[in-house]
């Protein structure tokens, strides 16, 4: 794809070449993720952070990209504090903001509304998630994971990959959009683990099939995570569900601890989760004994984030390659932390 000055709405839009760039410019990127080097090239470009939707990992992580690359961040959150509470559309925002922005990250409650703002939009529009549907960059961003953590256990090849996929796989847009970026691959074992109500979209489930890929459905954890390389819990997207009282039906249904992983899981497989992980004692997907498992990859799938999102302002604003141009040490104390 032609990534300068394009939408980045669907993971649909990239083909195995775009991937490789993304990764190869997100990898470019880590002297100044981890606060070695500080690079101006984004100086005075602004992005627009509009989150309609709660948010902390996708809307700082964005934010930090875009600072980290020397622009500036503008942000709006929640709809009571923007003026879509008096009634104003998604076009006439867009046909605003896209005026003061150079670029926009955007998220918002309703599937496809993203789209219809970039439509009117006079600038490269970012999904930051809309509803169920998709998410894009955290789809990215988990790839680029799956890849490090394999090639620190000596693999180098995404094809072959089998994933586990659990918990609210019906509501939950990083699964779908890591599904259609899965079937870029070849030979992939797929195996969805949710309730019978929240299994994975039928449409989903044929696009891995006409990928080739071999998809197994059960609605039990135990024994259905014993041959894969990557274990990726969900939360229960509790904000989908008409009621509190319905998401409770599913609340806690899967909870993945040590003595499962020990039990089950082949010695070298990887837990990722998109986060938040719903910590609360009913839901307790992922529970905090795994903190000190070093499979659990959950936080350094969140510090991969800003790497994959700096690619992505960098590629879309067409400054990949000068980022190295514009840089300096730094000068400051900080601590190593990556
Ligand atoms: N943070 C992810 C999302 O926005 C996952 C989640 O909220 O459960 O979709």
């Amino acid at each position: 794809m032609k990534f300068s000055g394009s939408h980045i709405l669907s993971i649909s839009q990239f083909d195995r070449n775009d991937i490789e760039r993304v990764f190869e410019v997100a990898d470019r990127m880590v002297p100044y993720a981890h606060r070695e080097r500080v690079t101006k090239v984004l100086d005075g470009a602004i992005l627009g952070n509009m989150f309609f939707e709660p948010s902390t990992r996708t809307r700082v992580s964005f934010g930090c990209a875009f600072n980290l690359l020397g622009g500036e961040v503008r942000e709006t959150t929640g709809f009571e504090t923007s003026a879509i509470a008096k009634g104003e559309s998604l076009y006439d925002t867009a046909r605003v903001l896209s005026g003061y922005s150079d670029v926009i990250v955007m998220r918002h409650p309703v599937s496809g509304s993203v789209a219809e703002f970039a439509a009117a939009s006079r600038v490269p529009v970012m999904n930051g998630g809309d509803g169920s549907n998709e998410h894009p960059s955290q789809a990215l961003l988990d790839l680029y994971t799956i890849r490090k953590e394999l090639q620190h256990q000596g693999r180098s090849d995404l094809d072959g990959l089998r994933i586990a996929m659990i918990g609210d796989l019906k509501y939950g847009r990083t699964v779908h959009s890591l599904c259609k970026l899965l079937c870029l691959y070849k030979n992939v074992t797929v195996v969805l683990i949710s309730p019978n109500e929240l299994k994975m979209p039928e449409a989903i489930v044929e696009q891995l099939r006409q990928a080739g890929h071999t998809v197994q459905e059960s609605d039990v954890m135990e024994g259905s995570i014993s041959k894969v390389d990557i274990a990726y819990s969900t939360r229960i997207q509790e904000e989908r569900f008409a009621s509190p009282a319905e998401a409770d039906l599913y609340r806690g249904r899967y909870r993945l601890n040590q003595s499962i992983y020990t039990r089950y899981c082949e010695p070298n497989t990887v837990i990722m989760h998109p986060l938040p992980r719903d910590s609360r004692t009913e839901a307790n997907e992922l529970d905090n004994d795994l903190n000190d498992n070093p499979n659990l990859a959950i936080f350094r799938q969140a510090d991969n984030g800003v790497l994959v999102r700096m690619a992505l302002f960098a590629l879309t604003l067409d400054v990949a390659d000068q980022v190295d141009k514009a840089a300096r040490d730094v000068n400051w104390y900080t601590e190593r932390r990556f």
